[in-house]
């Protein structure tokens, strides 16, 4: 698929002022707030080298995690908890999810200082970036401790433009949201995407516009009402497509089968038949577990046992395909030409629930398939397992990506110049 959005290189940047959107919603430690994995400000790089390189003063900025953007909807989010609310508990919720370390990390990566806002819009922005000149680089505060963010706020959107002469926006696990910093500046500013976007939307455009074939999709993971609803879509350019994880005890259920206490999502039963007949009248292979394992509690020592899909006795619940449907699963990918992947077959953080996601991503290692991970929990196990250099593609936005398979517009694509 040609991309066909202007990019950073379609325009002049030296001596402009740059807002360039990244994707900094890093993982962190719980306790220790440490940044847990730099992909993403890695994967931000190259297109911030280039404008800095090319004579441009980059203004930086990201959300990070969900912060409550005023004390009120702290308190309502600490009263659901049962707990009190006070300025300085809040005030301290705010501060776990500052970019200052990103600012440090990146800096690093950079080997050039990045100089840190305290605010987005505030006073301290506003001054460092009149102040900025080219070839250096400003990070503002977490853009979601502005109200407006989430509520595409023209008016936000026009004080962020206000600082900058171009918009750039390069955070592909943000696009899926029509935000104040993703979209909203677009209407104040000349909009072009940096080097990340272009190559994600490449990639995972030339997998669905002109796959090699068979095209297999595996789709698991835990998310499974936000995620469901791509297999519509998929059924119309897939081949095949492999359903793990919580997602498989939903078609289980809707089949009349027992799930016992596994995920479940009710709602989505008569969709997840429909899904069935569809695939029967394309002839699209939908492939279900035929085997699971279960255990009797979601814990890492809970007992567990092999049951057949559909037979997992009461008060169980199914936490990985079983090693029929692995065997199942890794033939039909063992062949494929294309394969996405979103979403673990299993509760792979524990390791006795780890065998169905592990099998599926060394026999992606194995194919001469194309191969597409989306997802953070799917990025993560095919890292751990060391088999990342051995796909073609890891995506950094799983909802974006998904959104993209599922024919949806991205508003942070769609904003942008065409070419
Ligand atoms: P991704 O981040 O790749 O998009 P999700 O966030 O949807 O994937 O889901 C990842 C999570 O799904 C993992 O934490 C995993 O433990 C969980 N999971 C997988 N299978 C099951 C299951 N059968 N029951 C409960 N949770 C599951
Ligand atoms: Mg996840």
């Amino acid at each position: 698929m040609n991309y066909n959005k202007k990019t950073v290189r379609d325009v002049d940047v030296a001596g402009k002022k740059v807002l360039l959107r990244c994707d900094f919603n890093v993982p962190q430690d719980k306790e220790t707030g440490a940044i847990t994995s730099d992909k993403r400000i890695v994967a931000a790089l190259p297109t911030i080298q280039y404008l800095l390189d090319n004579g441009a003063a980059v203004i930086a900025c990201s959300h990070l995690g969900k912060p409550a953007a005023t004390f009120e909807s702290y308190a309502k989010k600490q009263a659901e908890k049962g707990k009190e609310a006070t300025e300085e508990g809040w005030k301290k919720s705010l501060a776990k999810l500052s970019l200052a370390p990103v600012a440090a990390r990146l800096s690093e990566l950079l080997g050039k200082p990045v100089i840190m806002a305290s605010d987005v819009v505030g006073p301290d922005a506003q001054a460092k970036a009149a102040a900025l000149q080219p070839g250096q680089i400003l990070l503002l505060e977490n853009t979601r401790f502005e109200k407006g963010e989430t509520k595409n706020d023209p008016e936000l959107a026009k004080a962020m433009a206000s600082m900058a002469d171009l918009y750039v926006s390069d955070a592909f696990g943000a696009v899926h949201r029509a935000h104040a910093s993703t979209a909203g500046v677009a209407d104040y500013l000349p909009a072009v995407s940096g080097f990340l976007i272009q190559k994600e939307l490449e990639v995972l455009g030339g997998a669905i516009s002109n796959p090699k074939r068979p095209l297999v999709a595996i789709l698991g993971g835990s998310k499974v009402s936000s995620k469901i609803g791509v297999i519509n879509n998929l059924l119309e350019i897939a081949d095949t497509i492999i359903i793990g994880g919580g997602m498989a005890y939903t078609f289980s259920a809707a089949q009349g089968g027992k799930v016992g206490k596994s995920l479940l999502e009710a709602d989505w039963m008569d969709y997840s038949r429909e899904m069935i007949e569809k695939a029967a009248a394309k002839g699209v292979k939908l492939l279900l577990p035929v085997d699971t394992v279960c255990a009797d509690a979601f814990a890492p020592d809970a007992h567990s046992q092999v049951v057949k899909a559909g037979e997992i006795p009461d008060g169980w619940q199914g936490l990985d395909i079983g090693p029929e449907t692995v065997k199942l699963y890794c033939d039909a990918v063992a062949d494929a030409g294309t394969v996405i992947w979103n979403g673990p077959m299993g509760v792979f953080e524990f390791p006795a629930f780890a065998k169905g996601t592990e099998a599926v991503a060394e026999a992606l290692s194995k194919t001469h398939a194309i191969t597409i991970i989306g997802g953070g929990d799917s990025a993560a196990a095919v890292e751990q397992l060391g088999y990342a250099d051995k796909m073609t593609h890891i995506s950094t936005g799983g909802g974006a990506s998904l959104e993209f398979l599922e024919g949806k517009e991205l508003p942070g694509v769609a904003c942008l110049l065409d070419r």
